[in-house]
């Protein structure tokens, strides 16, 4: 899997999590998920995400919980 791929697939994550690829391009995307287990936990750790900021909508998250994440996904993003 060459890194142009997974630096594709990556750059359209977000996009692709909303729901608002284009059919081909979620094609694509879920064709390279299923072969590249670094973007795989990367697509899981985005969603997890999103839950998570969409739970703390409904109750509070824990004390520092949203920090912790926040702060991971700037290293992973670093
Ligand atoms: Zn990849």
């Amino acid at each position: 899997m060459s890194g142009d791929d997974c630096r594709q697939v990556l750059g359209q994550l977000q996009t692709f999590l909303d729901g608002e690829c284009a059919g081909d391009l979620e094609v694509l995307v879920q064709a390279h998920l299923h072969d590249c287990a670094p973007c795989l936990d990367r697509a899981d750790f985005e969603r997890h995400l999103r839950d998570l900021v969409a739970s703390r909508c409904r109750a509070s998250a824990p004390e520092g919980l949203l920090e912790r994440v926040l702060a991971r996904l700037a290293s992973v993003r670093a």
